[in-house]
């Protein structure tokens, strides 16, 4: 997806601050981070939102948590605790249309979510 801005980081197109990567996922720190630790972590390949992901997609769900788990590691936060949000669609707040999680943490939390 040539229009996409996650693709086009994705491909390097696009400069952000890539933590890492696992198999056809990767990860980056968030332009505007809401709390001290926040990284969005992706599908390389283009899926638009989670009704997207099929069972044929179960290796990259697994590189994703896989990242998630690493990352919360080297960040310091395994320990503490952290968040990990899914926006899927216009009512939950996505605003990226490529499906991202973001791994939240580094602060107490609240609930339920605005
Ligand atoms: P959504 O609202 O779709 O769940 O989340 C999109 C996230 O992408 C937001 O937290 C926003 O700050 C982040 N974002 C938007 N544009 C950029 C960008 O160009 N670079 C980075 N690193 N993050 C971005
Ligand atoms: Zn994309």
């Amino acid at each position: 997806m040539e229009d996409c801005l996650f693709c086009r980081i994705a491909s390097r197109e696009i400069g952000a601050d890539i933590l890492d990567e696992k198999g056809g996922a990767f990860a980056f720190r968030d332009i505007n981070p809401q709390a001290p630790v926040h990284v969005l972590v992706l599908p390389r390949e283009h899926i638009s939102t989670l009704k997207e992901l099929g069972p044929d997609r179960c290796d990259v769900l697994m590189d994703i948590f896989s990242l998630i788990n690493d990352i919360a590691v080297s960040e310091g936060i395994e320990q503490s605790g952290y968040r990990v949000v899914v926006n899927s669609g216009e009512e939950a707040g996505q605003d990226v249309d490529h499906l991202h999680f973001h791994l939240l943490g580094g602060r107490f939390m609240k609930w339920p979510p605005g």
